[in-house]
């Protein structure tokens, strides 16, 4: 292993060579992202690799400098701390035993925190961080962390099992695997660490045996449960899964226009209804826009970009288009063009009903999408009952852009597909229509048996 070398205040040389990590380990938690947001199985090693990167961070920190250990309970972050002491050479380092920290030859210092009291995880400038167990931690705590790593641009690691949908490292890690800047994902299950020889196969499969499944699966293979309130269900988004029918061409399209930091999405489904062309940027990508100094959803030149890529994209091609707020505007300029083109205004009514639309859709099997993003969105999208009615929409902090594109999208999939059947009806010839024949969609794709039955195309 490597050998990193760090020179002391007193000039004094300090070798730190780093424990063996097995190679998901290291990559999880030696990623160059501030950010790196670990899911993981018991007994996968997580705190030890976390325990071996904090101290690393701080040997190769200053005197002074702050590098935290938070635990949902400072027990347990004692637990930690008792550890570490006894994994550091003598000499090397000092104790506090009462407010837990350990002082190492170069002056920095680790301390051990529980996330029980955050008004205790305010103040001091940190270096680095390990938030333990972090789906037991209360958000506020989280908030305070990363208050201390803002003027230090420090780097932090969240890790833990996974534990239902319902918190936030759940969403957070939702985000980093959607790729958002700075941010890094790592799921490592029970599988890797007996991969890597630090877990007994056996021991995993009396856990099996032994543990309902939902539980056997958060715990070991890091996949948390369902929790109620999916609009979708999981089983049934998966049963839609297909990768993008890149050969096919476009029937319809959807497109959701960014508001202040989330994307402009387009989805278009072919004639199978399934995906067959995703779209997606936000400001950040037009690095000619100084996207940090202006945040607002109405930057002139970002809209200019984006009616001339949707206008691209889209060609004649029938859309709807989301033309809430500052989505306006672009409906109208498209449509001008285009009528082919139709604006959809987002109300908590209206998309109910577009969501209930593409909730049936997905539990009949018929839309189908590709995984990653907008699979990761379709999971986390939630409704809640509230006192105004039902509201649907993505969990605090993350974004629905791919659902509401993917739900425009099949709206608009359903009315080519009625008229098309009426078309079909018009055009077809009396005796055939009599006898019922079956008529093929267009491209030779067999969608309907049967063109009267007019109400099983929705
Ligand atoms: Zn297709």
């Amino acid at each position: 292993m490597p050998t990193l070398r760090s020179v002391s205040p007193t000039r004094t040389n300090i070798n730190f060579t780093r424990p063996a990590l097995y190679p998901r380990q290291l990559e999880a938690i030696y990623s160059d992202q501030r950010y790196s947001v670990i899911e993981a199985s018991t007994k996968s090693g997580k705190t030890v690799g976390c325990m071996v990167w904090l101290t690393e961070q701080a040997w190769l920190g200053k005197t002074g400098h702050e590098f935290w250990w938070i635990a949902p309970i400072l027990e347990q972050a004692r637990i930690v701390f008792r550890r570490l002491k006894r994994g550091l050479s003598a000499g090397s380092f000092t104790t506090n035993e009462s407010d837990p920290s350990i002082t190492l030859a170069n002056g920095a210092v680790l301390r051990f925190k529980g996330a029980d009291n955050p008004d205790s995880l305010y103040g001091e400038d940190v270096h680095a961080a390990v938030i333990d167990e972090a789906t037991r931690v209360k958000e506020d705590a989280w908030f305070a962390v990363r208050s201390t790593l803002t003027a230090t641009r420090g780097k932090v690691r969240i890790i833990g099992n996974v534990k239902g949908r319902r918190n936030w490292a759940y969403r957070l890690a939702r985000r980093a695997e959607a790729g958002e800047q700075d941010m890094h994902y790592a799921r490592i299950t029970a599988y890797d660490a007996i991969q890597a020889g630090v877990l007994a196969q056996q021991e995993i499969d009396d856990a099996r045996s032994q543990l309902p499944e939902h539980v056997f699966r958060e715990l070991y293979e890091a996949e948390p449960s369902d929790d109620e309130g999916n609009p979708f269900g999981i089983a049934a988004i998966r049963d839609c899964l297909e990768p993008l029918h890149t050969t096919c061409k476009p029937a319809c399209w959807g497109w959701d226009l960014a508001r202040a930091n989330d994307w402009t999405w387009g989805i278009a489904l072919c004639d199978h209804g399934a995906v067959c062309r995703s779209e997606r940027w936000n400001q950040s990508q037009f690095s000619h826009l100084d996207s940090s100094a202006d945040t607002s959803s109405s930057h002139p030149e970002y809209w200019e970009v984006t009616l001339r890529k949707i206008r691209d994209l889209t060609g004649r091609t029938p859309a709807a288009v989301d033309s809430t707020g500052p989505g306006g505007p672009i409906d109208q300029a498209l449509n001008s063009e285009h009528r082919t083109i139709e604006g959809f205004v987002f109300s908590s009514k209206s998309k109910q009903l577009l969501m209930e639309g593409l909730a049936v859709a997905i539990q009949q099997h018929h839309v189908h999408f590709p995984d990653g993003v907008l699979q990761l969105e379709l999971e986390a999208f939630e409704y809640q009952y509230t006192a105004t009615g039902v509201r649907y929409g993505a969990p605090e902090g993350m974004h629905d852009d791919g659902v509401c594109a993917l739900a425009l999208a099949w709206w608009k999939f359903s009315q080519v597909d009625r008229l098309r059947a009426l078309e079909l009806l018009l055009t077809t010839p009396v005796r055939v229509r009599q006898t019922g024949a079956l008529v093929g969609g267009k491209n030779g794709v067999s969608r309907w048996d049967n063109p009267l039955a007019l109400d099983s195309q929705s």
